[in-house]
């Protein structure tokens, strides 16, 4: 009886152990979302990244498998990450291996445009980023038809601590010396202040009159702005059609930064020997 007490006890340890050592593995793989230049996002954690693909581990337990994305696919890593990054940190370690031209980046300046990414001196052309409209829609991620959530002091939904009341409603408790005083959801957008020792509720928020919703510091409310290509003219200098963003892939090692087998350079050696 005594020994199989012993060795359940031994094995709710070793099992302790096993789920310990689990936690902590599972804690160093880093979990990444990628976006994809088709609109799509995927979430799952890092397996590995190299100058071709980013693989990730999408899904849990026997369900869970490995996907690579090359990256002309990827539009953006949560983390960071991008193919330069990756081409530069390798070009540091190996540089006896950089491709010359191109100094490893895979990438040189593209001759047509001199790098600018458009034709400056082509006649214009009617602007295909605002479609002859001059405006864009808003860039600014937190605005949402014009408007942004409010920076001023009142009382916000993801500000402070609240807790559910009898009635349902969501509290807010503000804490002062001698008691307490809480205000329910019920008055989001109106402001609480300290006036002599307590809190007072001063009325609605003159930033977002109680909306929560303030005009958006970029748009200024108009949910579009000034076309940047053309600049609000419908017309813009056209793109360079060699190249995206005023590079090309480097011709000496078709963009992948290493230098190319030196074939050449052995046949050479061969003819000295001789
Ligand atoms: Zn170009
Ligand atoms: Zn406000
Ligand atoms: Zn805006
Ligand atoms: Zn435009
Ligand atoms: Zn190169």
């Amino acid at each position: 009886m005594r020994t199989l007490r012993v060795q359940v006890r031994l094995a709710v340890l070793l099992a302790g152990l096993c789920l310990w050592m689990h936690a902590t593995h599972s804690a160093a793989t880093e979990v990444i979302m990628l976006s994809l230049n088709d609109g799509k996002s995927i979430s799952g954690d890092l397996v590995k990244a190299d100058k071709d693909k980013v693989v990730v581990k999408v899904g849990d337990g026997d369900q869970a498998k490995d996907i690579a994305y090359t990256w002309d696919l990827v539009r953006k890593v949560s983390n960071g990450l991008t193919r330069d990054k990756i081409l530069q940190q390798w070009a540091k370690d190996n540089p006896d291996l950089v491709c010359a031209d191109c100094k490893g980046e895979g990438k040189i300046v593209c001759p047509k445009c001199n790098g600018k990414g458009f034709l400056p001196d082509a006649p214009k052309v009617p602007c295909t980023k605002c479609l002859q409209t001059g405006f864009i829609k808003c860039t600014n991620y937190q605005c949402t038809l014009g408007k942004v959530p409010c920076d001023g002091p009142c009382l916000k939904p993801n500000e402070g601590t609240w807790t559910k009341g009898k009635d349902g409603l969501l509290y807010r408790r503000f804490v002062y010396q001698g008691g307490f005083a809480e205000w329910s959801e019920q008055h989001y957008g109106e402001v609480v202040q300290m006036k002599e020792g307590k809190p007072v509720n001063i009325g609605k928020c003159d930033k977002c009159k109680g909306t929560l919703k303030m005009d958006c510091p970029l748009c200024k409310g108009a949910a579009k702005i000034q076309c940047p290509a053309c600049k609000g003219s419908k017309s813009m200098v056209p793109d360079c059609t060699e190249c995206k963003d005023g590079k090309i892939a480097c011709p000496t090692c078709h963009g992948s930064g290493e230098k190319p087998a030196a074939k050449t350079g052995d046949a050479k050696t061969d003819d000295v020997k001789k």
